[in-house]
């Protein structure tokens, strides 16, 4: 949603207030404009001297930052000055985020934010976001209190134990919600000021991180048990009593925690799990988008599921919505679904205690080993995968589906690219052309037949961060899944057809401003009709929304 030329101008209209002189305001990541302050801000600050003398346009720093950036042949390396430049100028950096959003995601986010994890008491230069350690249990509220901000929108929480498809990763799993929260900015325009990253060190059982000197955490194993959750709702209850109204994303806690957390606190404040509702709501809306090019109905759909982790029930918890919508029972819903895990097919009777979140989709049925078994007794509509197996949807197993469709739906989700369940390309040629195919990681557009088609990417980044903004606009109590099933239908329902054309089941990601406005305004509407939410609807709530979201551009300063 890029600003029109007189809503920057209306903006340009105020100024902010600033006390900071000289050095100090150069090195304040939130104020510093670097060689773009003007002249008079130059004389009004004490900064001639301190800066360049030619006072540079926002567009010629874009321009000079995107060339330094471009200029890194690593990944690495990108990440490394990407967090440089957010450490020294914040509005530069979410302005070059924003701009090459699809470009600069896979560096800011998954892939890449997990080597940073991975690497990152090597890599660490400059503190950000808050490490609560398990040592200071019954501390907590005090170490809350040394946050400087008063006003806090977003925390986004980790323990860091199930980094991304990487493991447990201690206290270097802070990047990850410092990434998620970039996204929030350059997404859903949350104020860069108003979000807080927070890593809960509970300590680790990576060897390898316990040995390396470097490692920034709490040296001991992890703690588990009632002491892990005593610790956690100490650090929940501090950090909602300090600041209330502030919505709390769960992250990367492994499933027998993930679950368990979130059913704890979705009732009593606002928060949810990103990997299991944000997961849902990205694959359902993928799915609705879908029904649209098979014209089918999302009720009808025999689904199958290889992976029944915390991703595979969050989207087959938001489906069993979807269809409860579509007029189904919660139990009829439940089974149109089968689960396959590493030990095959979930079934009630299959001799080992199956997991709390799978129980609920554990099948009354003859135990099966193998998918094809599975595929070749239930002939499913949709294959949804999940397992971080690469090309575990493999040729016997697609010509099998198509055999009983037109078009079978794939979405083979697994992340990063190599752990795929099946590519594109071959997700095409054995079913001739005739498939519905997204995945969870991005592919380039592939050519089948002469004809192009594009891979739509099932990122949660779609549904998470306008989510997060209506609920925080419109100051919600809680985050119900109603409130994910109206965001997966808002996303489907601006997928392009244009884009359904191409076989792209997602919108643009450039739209991503746009799109974020429309899902937090579906939000606002859920939870004024719910009665759940704190404030009166405004009269425009589009524009309201609109004009609540942070814009990266420089804005006038005045002398305090
Ligand atoms: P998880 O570790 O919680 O679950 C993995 C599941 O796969 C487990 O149930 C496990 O039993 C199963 N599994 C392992 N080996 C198997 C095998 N050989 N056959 C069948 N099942 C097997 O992980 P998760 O959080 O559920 O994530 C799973 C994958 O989904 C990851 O690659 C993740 O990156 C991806 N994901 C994608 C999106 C997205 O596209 N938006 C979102 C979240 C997760």
């Amino acid at each position: 949603m890029a600003l029109k030329r007189y809503e920057i101008d209306e903006l340009k209209q105020k100024v902010v207030h600033v006390k900071k002189r000289g050095m100090d305001l150069i090195r304040d990541p939130m104020l510093n404009k670097g060689s773009a302050f003007s002249d008079k801000e130059r004389d009004e600050f004490n900064l001639y001297g301190l800066v360049p003398p030619h006072v540079s346009t926002f567009e010629e720093q874009i321009k000079r930052v995107t060339e330094n950036y471009r200029r890194k042949d690593t990944d690495i390396g990108k990440y490394i000055f990407l967090e440089a430049l957010h450490d020294r100028n914040e509005i530069l950096y979410y302005a070059l985020l924003l701009k090459n959003l699809e470009e600069l995601t896979p560096i800011v986010y998954t892939p890449t934010v997990g080597t940073a994890c991975q690497q990152f008491g090597h890599l660490f230069r400059r503190a950000r976001g808050m490490y609560i350690s398990a040592k200071a249990k019954g501390d907590f509220k005090k170490r809350i209190n040394n946050w400087a901000e008063d006003e806090v929108d977003v925390i986004v929480v980790t323990d860091g134990s199930r980094i991304l498809g990487l493991g447990d990763l201690g206290a270097s799993g802070i990047g990850i919600p410092i990434g998620k929260l970039s996204l929030y900015v350059a997404c859903a325009g949350i104020y860069p000021s108003k979000k807080l990253p927070v890593v809960i060190d509970v300590g680790t059982d990576n060897e390898a991180l316990l040995k390396d000197p470097l490692y920034l955490g709490e040296k001991h194993t992890r703690i588990k048990g009632e002491e892990f959750y005593e610790i956690i709702d100490e650090f929940i209850v501090a950090a909602h009593e300090r600041w209330p109204k502030a919505l709390i994303q769960f992250e990367d806690f492994t499933n027998d925690h993930a679950f368990p957390l979130l059913n704890k606190y979705r009732e009593k404040l606002l928060c949810f799990n990103d990997d299991i509702q944000g997961t849902g709501g990205v694959a359902l809306a993928g799915l609705l988008a879908s029904m649209r090019i098979t014209k089918e109905k999302l009720n009808e759909q025999k689904i199958i599921f290889l992976g029944a982790g915390s991703a595979a029930i969050g989207i087959a918890d938001m489906i069993v919505a979807g269809m409860m919508e579509e007029g189904l029972s919660k139990e009829e819903a439940r089974k149109r679904f089968w689960f396959i895990d590493s030990k095959g097919l979930v079934t009630s009777k299959r001799g080992d205690k199956l997991a709390e979140h799978k129980v609920a989709y554990a099948r009354n049925e003859k135990f099966q080993k193998t998918l094809l078994e599975v595929v070749k007794s239930v002939k499913p509509t949709v294959l949804v995968g999940v397992s971080k197996q690469t090309g575990a949807f493999d040729e016997q197993v697609v010509r099998e589906m198509k055999k009983h469709i037109d078009t079978p739906i794939i979405f083979a989700l697994s992340n990063p690219t190599s752990k795929s369940e099946c590519t594109p390309t071959q997700a095409y040629e054995w079913t001739d052309g005739n498939v519905v195919y997204a995945s969870g990681s991005p592919f380039d557009p592939i050519k089948y037949k002469g004809k192009t088609y594009s891979t739509g990417q099932g990122n949660n980044m779609y549904i998470f961060p306008g989510v997060g903004l209506g609920a925080i606009v419109c100051q919600a109590t809680k985050i119900t899944d109603s409130m994910f099933y109206i965001a997966a239908k808002t996303l489907a329902n601006l997928v392009k057809e244009e884009d359904l054309k191409k076989g792209r089941v997602y919108p643009d990601l450039n739209d991503i401003r746009e799109i974020s406005a429309h899902i937090a305004f579906a939000v606002c509407e859920v939870a004024y009709a719910n009665g759940i939410a704190w404030t009166k609807r405004p009269e425009n709530l589009l524009e309201f929304i609109k004009s609540k979201m942070f814009q990266p551009i420089y804005l006038p300063y005045k002398a305090v």
